[in-house]
Formats: structure tokens, C-alpha cells, sequence
């Protein structure tokens, strides 16, 4: 019975997508049935060894057959095969779970459509870029009939049962043969095949043989060659190699095919922006294999993204996601540990406590900072890539564990400043300093225009001093865990004092404020409920009002931690400033000594204005705006 079935609309839209993709590296097709194939025959070994119904065999295979004129390439493996069910399951869902929420997020974003099938390692589907037709034709085990599974892409498939007596998976594909699109003719070519397979698949550990066209001189019946005349036969020749990448020498592996095997191995379209290797022997021997991806996957900071790296002993694969390989702000790197000094049968528990584990990756942390600040050093360009990705990781390294990796991250971390186009290191940042500068300033905002545009800026850009951008909410609490960089402190252009003044300056202001302390503390009084203080401002020139925060929360951390589940509303003090020297501050202070009524009005309008500047909401905007017209209203009769 023939059965037929709707993909499901997730995954019709994915599917869609990737049938018109414009993505040129279509060939990806193949390598992605090969390694499916593998690892079916990986599923069937492993399951062999410990299910005494199944017969123990070591003769695994891949082999690869096409046909010219019929337009196919078929993709057969000796592995595991796939139940009715199984087929249903894995065959009629493409998109895992998440897609749809991924998809959400991309929306009217611009990613390409190879990030998207690159993020996703849609796999068997890949086929569907250059088929028009697919067969499955599979063969469980653990089921007495064998299944065909056919779809021409996008809506449906369909299911009937058919005669196979061996187990495992053949997968045809029928290239497109419209002749309005492309034809992908060239894979049905040996060599394009062979290359593929050398380029994608060399080191699969199976045996992939590709069934060749031979041909030999015809015999006459003495056994002689006769002239001019050939018999065609097709034989079979394994064409890959079999050896794992890194059972090869260092020296001989190229950086096209370290990538290479990266893309295949951790479904990834980009190649990585760094590859690091190392063979380490003594008394812990050991290699690993580890890259720094090209772009961050699209899960890198949700729940569910796992860290680690690949763990083989002996020769074995042990596990995917060893994550005691990797500290928490390296988890974006992909690779592998090989090292037979572990034992065969080491368990999770046992693998939290292991020495040799901890020691592995003490020592891979080091290589890939070290290999990062030669980056930075020596292709500053390719950093700032990494950096754009990556980089917030970094900063979460600086915060975490009360700051026991600050020194060893610190030089690593680049900022954006109100002076500069380009990113800075502190080091550069503290360089370019000029005379009486002593501390090093940041500013907390959306961007770097809405720094320049805060009126905490005034004195700061008279003075030319330069401010590094916060734009990471993760920014203020590294900072306060650094403290300082080469004797520097970190000051915030909207927090506490900025001890910019000299001491005649500093002189001047405490005269101004004695000479006003009526106004202030009746300024004060009236915005009990809302500030703490109300001040003479130190950093305001042009400006007449601006809000700063006492010494402890900021205002930026007051937000971030209002977003934190479970977190107390913990309230940064607000302590408004005003520019002595401005206009309006004189025309305030003769209004108080008249004993205006109007006073409370123009304190409250001060005090929102300048939480608007700030980027905080007001609390009672009618309030406000009653207010402003009728001082709008009495200043243009
Ligand atoms: P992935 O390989 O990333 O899981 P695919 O879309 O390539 O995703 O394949 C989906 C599933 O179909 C696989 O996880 C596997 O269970 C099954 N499958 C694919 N090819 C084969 C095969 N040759 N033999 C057995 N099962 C297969």
C-alpha cells in the first residue's frame, strides 16, 4: 500500500528555501549523504556490540553508483537502516526544534540564505538543491519489511512497503532535468565524484567505494587482444582514505582541508577564523584540534546551546560535548581531544573530577588566548571580526568567577570610543590619554551618538578627553570587577564625582554652592520622593541640568538587573546636577527669592528633563506637559 504524507508547514518552508536557495556550494549534497550513511553504519556497530540479535560484522561499506543517462547518483550504506517509523519521523520533519523560533528572529534581519542553511545542517535535504526527485529505500534490522520513501520536494511523500533483503539505506537522487534550470550535469562525472568525496569525505572510516567504468581489451579466442576493441565493465575502488585527520601529521594537513573538515564535521557554511593544533607528549600525551568559528551560531547564548568538545581515546569516540574541556566564555569553540590516557569507560561523573581533563583544558585555554592576542597583534582586522562575534564572551570571562581571569582577558577586550572610529584595547586607549588626564571614563548608552549628545559630556570634550562606549549590558559589571587598568581607574561620565577640576575650580564651585544652599535644599525638598540630592554640577559647561547617580548601582545596572528574574528592584540613587553658570539656574535663584509658588513647577520640569535626557521615562508625562505649557503659556504673554 502506497501511503502519502504533507511535510509539515515548518518544514515546507524551510524546504522551499532551500530548494531556491541561490547558495553556490551545492555539492555540500554529497558529503552530507555520505556522512549520514556513516553514521548509520557507526549507529548499527555500536548497537551490534551489545545486541546479541544482531550479527557482528566489520564489513561496512559506502558505496557510490551513477547513471549517466537515467540522471541518478545512488548513495548505499550497510548501517542501521530506518523502521517505518523511523522514516516517518526522521524523514517527514526537517526542521528541529527551534527553527521556527529561529526563523522568528531572522526575520527582516540580513542573513544570507547560506547562513541559514549553514546554521541548521538540514542534511538530507541538501539533496533536494540539485534533485528533483529523491528514493529512500531502507531496511531496519529491527523490522521485517523494507520501506521506499520517494518525494519530489516542497509538499509531500510518500511511503510504501517494498522487497529488500539487506539491511541498511540506498538513497537515489534524481538530478533536475527542466531544462529551463541549471542541470548539475557535472556530478554525474567520475572525477567530480572522486574529488568530492577526497575534498568532504576523506577521513570518513568506512570504505566509500565509487563503481568505475573499466574498460579492457576484448580477447579473441586464442586469448589475444584484438585491436581497437574494448568490453566496458564497472568495478569498484574505495576512494577515500579512511584516516582520521588527526592520526595525520600536523605538517601535511593544509588549512584548506583543516577547514574543510571543520564545516563538515560541525555543520558549519563559514570557514573558522582560526585553527589551532597541538600534539602534546610527556607525562600527559595528548592532541587537540580546536577552531574558532567564523560567526556565532544562532543558539550560542540560549539555554539550550551545549559547549564542549569531541573526546576520542584509543581511538574511540567517546563523547560529542565534553564541556569539561572548555571554560564557560570560550564556548563558542568547536574542536577535538584525542589523548589515549583516558580510560575507555570513563563516565560523566567520573569525567568532572579527572586531573588529566582539567589539565587538557588549562592548557588548551592558554593556546587559544595566547592564540587570540597574536591575532589581535598581528591581523588586528580578523580580531575585530572575532571581536564582533565573540567578543561579549570575553567580557563574561573578565565578570565571572569574582574576576580570576581579569589580567589574563583584560588586554584582549576592545572598545569603541566617542573619539575613535576604529575599536581600542585600554592599552591604546590609556596611550593615546592626554596630560592630566587620570582616569579612564565610560559612558552607558544605546550608541555611540547618544553618548556624544549627554550633557555629562560638556566639560569631558572641552577637555578632550576620550570615553569608551558601553553598549553590552555586561559592560558596567566587568568594569566594576577590573576596577583599573595600569593604576587607572574606571569612572562613569553619569556616576559620582569626576574629579576633573583643579583645586581653584573646586574652590570656586563650593562658594557657588554655599552662596545657593537656600535654592538647592528648596529644589530638594520639593523632589524629596525622586532624588537624593540636588547639586552643583562639576561636568556641566553648556548644558543646565543632568542626572548622574551616587557611587554605588548605576543606572545602567539598575535596569539590567530589573530584567533578571528573581532580582530586587535594587534603585541606583539619582542625584540631579545643575550647571551653576547657566542662565536658567540664575533666573531660578531670583524666582526663589521672590517666594514664588511657581518654583515646585520649574523643579519638576528640571528634574523630567533631565531624565529624558538620560533615555528613563517619566513617571507622570501629563504632569509634566501641563506644567511646560503653562510656563510656556506665561513666558509668551
Ligand atoms: P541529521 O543527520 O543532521 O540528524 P538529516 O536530515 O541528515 O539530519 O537526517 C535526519 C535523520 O534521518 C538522521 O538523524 C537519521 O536518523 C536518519 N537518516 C538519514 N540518513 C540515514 C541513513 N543513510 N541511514 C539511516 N538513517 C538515516
Amino acid at each position: 500500500m502506497k501511503e502519502s504524507r504533507e511535510f509539515k508547514t515548518e518544514s515546507k518552508r524551510l524546504l522551499h528555501l532551500m530548494i531556491n536557495s541561490i547558495y553556490t556550494n551545492k555539492e555540500i549534497f554529497l558529503r552530507e549523504l555520505i556522512s549520514n550513511a556513516s553514521d548509520a553504519i557507526d549507529k548499527y556497530h555500536f548497537t551490534s556490540l551489545t545486541d546479541e540479535s544482531l550479527e557482528k560484522t566489520n564489513d561496512y561499506e559506502i558505496t557510490l553508483e551513477f547513471d549517466k543517462k537515467k540522471r541518478w547518483i545512488k548513495i548505499t550504506d550497510n548501517g542501521i537502516g530506518m523502521t517505518y517509523n523511523e522514516l516517518l519521523d526522521n524523514l517527514g520533519t526537517i526542521a528541529k526544534s527551534g527553527t521556527l523560533e529561529f526563523l522568528q528572529n531572522i526575520k527582516g534581519k540580513d542573513v544570507g540564505e547560506a547562513d541559514l542553511i549553514g546554521q541548521f545542517g538540514v542534511g538530507f535535504y541538501s539533496a533536494f538543491m540539485v534533485a528533483s526527485k529523491v528514493e529512500v529505500r531502507t531496511k531496519s534490522p529491527y523490522s521485517e519489511a523494507a520501506y521506499l520513501w520517494t518525494s519530489a520536494g516542497e509538499e509531500s511523500f510518500t511511503i510504501e512497503e517494498i522487497k529488500k533483503a539487506e539491511r541498511g539505506t540506498e538513497v537515489k537522487i534524481f538530478l533536475r532535468d527542466n531544462e529551463e534550470e541549471e542541470k548539475y550535469d557535472e556530478y554525474l562525472d567520475e572525477y567530480k565524484i572522486e574529488s568530492l568525496v577526497k575534498k568532504y569525505s576523506d577521513y570518513v572510516k568506512y570504505p566509500i567505494t565509487l563503481e568505475k567504468e573499466v574498460q579492457t581489451p576484448k580477447l579473441d579466442k586464442e586469448g589475444k587482444e584484438i585491436e581497437g576493441k574494448y568490453t566496458t565493465s564497472l568495478q569498484k575502488e574505495t576512494i577515500n582514505s579512511q584516516i582520521p585527520i588527526w592520526n595525520k601529521n600536523k605538517s601535511e594537513v593544509s588549512e584548506t582541508e583543516l577547514n574543510e573538515f571543520y564545516k563538515s564535521q560541525y555543520f558549519d557554511y563559514t570557514d573558522p577564523i582560526a585553527r589551532i593544533w597541538t600534539d602534546v607528549e610527556g607525562a600527559l600525551t595528548y592532541k587537540a584540534i580546536v577552531f574558532i568559528p567564523g560567526k556565532a551560531p544562532y543558539n550560542l547564548y540560549s539555554e539550550k546551546y551545549e559547549k564542549g568538545l569531541q573526546l576520542y581515546t584509543k581511538g574511540v569516540f567517546i563523547m560529542d560535548k565534553c564541556k569539561e574541556l572548555v571554560p564557560d566564555y570560550l564556548r563558542f569553540i568547536k574542536g577535538l581531544v584525542v589523548s589515549s590516557d583516558l580510560s575507555l569507560n570513563i563516565s560523566r561523573e567520573i569525567l568532572q573530577h579527572n586531573r588529566q581533563l582539567q589539565k587538557i583544558s588549562q592548557n588548551l585555554e592558554k593556546k587559544i588566548v595566547n592564540e587570540l592576542e597574536k591575532m589581535l597583534k598581528n591581523d588586528k582586522e580578523s580580531y575585530i571580526k572575532f571581536y564582533k562575534e565573540f567578543g561579549v564572551n570575553l567580557k563574561y570571562g573578565v565578570y565571572d568567577g569574582f574576576g580570576e581571569k581579569k589580567d589574563l582577558l583584560k588586554d584582549l577586550l576592545l572598545f569603541k570610543t566617542v573619539n575613535n572610529e576604529e575599536y581600542m584595547t585600554l592599552k591604546e586607549y590609556v596611550e593615546a590619554m592626554p596630560e592630566g588626564q587620570n582616569a579612564i571614563y565610560y559612558g552607558s548608552a544605546s550608541s555611540k551618538e547618544a553618548i556624544q549628545g549627554m550633557p555629562q559630556m560638556d566639560l569631558l570634550k572641552k577637555k578632550g578627553y576620550d570615553v569608551l562606549v558601553f553598549t553590552d549590558e555586561i559592560d558596567e559589571f566587568m568594569v566594576n570587577i577590573l576596577r583599573e587598568y595600569e593604576k587607572h581607574s574606571f569612572k562613569s561620565i553619569n556616576q559620582g564625582d569626576l574629579d576633573l577640576l583643579d583645586d581653584s575650580e573646586k574652590e570656586h564651585i563650593k562658594e557657588q554652592s554655599i552662596e545657593s544652599k537656600d535654592v538647592l535644599e528648596a529644589l530638594q525638598s520639593i523632589l524629596a520622593s525622586e532624588v537624593k540630592e540636588v547639586k552643583l554640577s562639576t561636568r556641566l559647561t553648556d548644558s543646565p541640568v543632568c542626572l548622574v547617580s551616587g557611587d554605588g548601582l548605576s543606572f545602567e545596572m539598575e535596569k539590567v538587573m530589573s530584567q533578571m528574574p528573581g532580582e530586587k528592584s535594587a534603585k541606583a540613587d539619582k542625584i540631579l546636577e545643575i550647571n551653576p553658570n547657566h542662565e536658567l539656574f540664575k533666573a531660578i535663584k531670583s524666582l526663589h527669592q521672590t517666594n514664588s509658588s511657581e518654583l515646585e513647577d520649574y523643579a519638576w520640569v528640571l528634574y523630567n528633563q533631565a531624565l529624558l535626557i538620560e533615555g528613563m521615562s517619566i513617571k507622570d508625562p501629563v504632569d509634566f506637559s501641563n506644567k511646560m505649557i503653562k510656563l510656556l503659556v506665561k513666558s509668551l504673554r
